[in-house]
């Protein structure tokens, strides 16, 4: 196969693109003054084999990557268009740093999960639920394009005390000998297979010996099938990096991709498709997941036809997400109902061997909370929920009801039922101990 080379597109060259023709000049406009907040990044796979620039700037996957006006609120983009046509770079970066601050940058109490070894905090890691550890290698802090909706983007944007990064493999090696009930280890990012091949292999071989022995699967989450296929087929270390899937199931380990695809424009390239097979061939196995977005995927029949294209090409549909409540959230929001109608109508309309995947859930503080559907008891309307992870282990998988809102968007919009004050997590230190949320409740 002819080598294809990686280039990107940023603020400082996307308007020497061709297709930029497509484009009004209110629309150029946009991801110039958008693209000051939002991090901007698309590359030649995605410009060229992705969008359909007949149907900018509608097209899905130039909203997915592309700034759009609407993505910020009226005032927020005069005001920031008014410092750009000043040229005061020093307000600007000030004004933009306003903004960035109160757009959530830092969701769902992410700072509370960071553990400790030794008596040293490890910013590259978190670690919620007792059977998996994130890991954050700092090579990786970085994609191959970047999601116009994405909660990761203070990483990207220079955001330095917010990120989560950490270099010693040393450290979650130290960590993971003294904790053996955890058995997943899973690297993610920003995306972590834009680190090379032999960075990875330095965090996973050591990983692949007999200490290690209660580390069963080895995950990697990724958006590279979906923007960078060539990753897996002509990159310069693409076999190297297959080499290392294959050492993984050799050591007799689970190699676990959780991959994202948000359309199935994504699934239909001969490239993603090569690199899939290849990927399937070292023996490891393709997970997938996306959050719900407005503008991009809310519709029954695009995720219908997302499952069964995924499962007729090997993979296994897992997580679909509800967007979190960051960045252009307002943009991209549908209601939990809504959320809901979606699942329940696309879960419906496919076979069972889709129905491996759970949702819509929301990554909250407490933990991983589906919406398992509404329905009315003694009279009043609810939303039914449960925990498909939770800090406390105990909590999962156990019903429980929220008073119905019909506007509802997230989590913490939501009351208990039935009058109740509290939640039942809420309830009796559930979610603590010695009466921190920072330490884990299992140990
Ligand atoms: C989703 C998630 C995981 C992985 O959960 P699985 O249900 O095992 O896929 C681990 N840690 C955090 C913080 C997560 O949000
Ligand atoms: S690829 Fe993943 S981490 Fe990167 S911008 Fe998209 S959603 Fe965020």
């Amino acid at each position: 196969m002819e080598t294809i080379k990686y280039r990107n597109y940023i603020l400082r060259n996307y308007a020497d693109l061709p297709q930029m023709s497509s484009l009004s000049q209110e629309e150029q406009e946009a991801i110039k003054i958008v693209g000051q907040v939002l991090p901007f990044k698309a590359n030649n796979y995605v410009v060229e084999q992705l969008i359909d620039w007949n149907n900018v700037p509608n097209d899905p996957i130039y909203t997915l990557t592309f700034p759009r006006k609407e993505m910020l609120s009226k005032k927020n983009y005069n005001d920031v268009k008014s410092y750009l046509e000043k040229g005061d770079e020093a307000a600007l970066k000030q004004k933009v740093f306003d903004i960035r601050m109160k757009l959530n940058p830092n969701p769902a109490g992410q700072e509370k999960n960071i553990p400790m070894v030794d008596g040293i905090k490890l910013h590259g890691m978190q670690h919620k639920y007792r059977e998996t550890v994130l890991f954050f290698p700092s090579q990786g802090q970085t994609c191959h394009a970047y999601c116009t909706f994405c909660f990761r983007w203070p990483q990207f944007s220079g955001m330095n005390e917010l990120k989560f990064a950490m270099k010693e493999a040393d450290l979650l090696q130290r960590y993971l000998l003294k904790h053996p009930k955890v058995t997943d280890v899973l690297f993610t990012g920003g995306d972590p297979l834009t680190a090379k091949t032999s960075i990875m292999a330095a965090y996973i071989e050591p990983l692949l010996t007999k200490e290690f022995d209660h580390i069963r699967n080895i995950r990697i989450g990724t958006k590279t099938l979906a923007y960078w296929p060539y990753r897996f087929l002509t990159d310069k270390d693409a076999d190297d990096l297959l080499r290392l899937f294959e050492k993984v199931k050799k050591a007799g380990k689970h190699l676990a991709f959780q991959s994202h695809f948000n359309h199935p424009v994504e699934l239909s390239t001969d490239a993603v498709k090569q690199a899939i097979s290849r990927i399937q061939n070292t023996g490891a196995q393709i997970r997938t997941q996306s959050p719900l977005l407005r503008h991009i995927n809310d519709d029954a029949k695009i995720w219908a036809d997302m499952w069964k294209e995924q499962v007729r090409q090997g993979l296994i549909p897992y997580y679909m997400f509800v967007a979190r409540d960051t960045g252009s959230k307002e943009f991209f929001d549908v209601p939990l109902e809504k959320a809901w109608n979606i699942f329940r109508k696309a879960y419906s309309n496919v076979s069972g061997v889709c129905r491996t995947v759970r949702g819509p859930s929301m990554s909250a503080s407490p933990g991983k909370v589906q919406i398992l559907g509404v329905t009315e008891v003694s009279g009043e309307k609810v939303f039914v929920l449960r925990f498909l992870q939770c800090r406390n282990p105990k909590l999962i998988d156990i019903p429980f009801f929220a008073k119905y809102d019909k506007k509802a968007t997230w989590f913490d919009e939501l009351k208990p039922a039935f009058g109740e004050k509290e939640f039942f997590f809420e309830k009796d230190n559930l979610l603590r101990k010695n009466g921190r949320d920072t330490d884990f409740i299992w140990e």
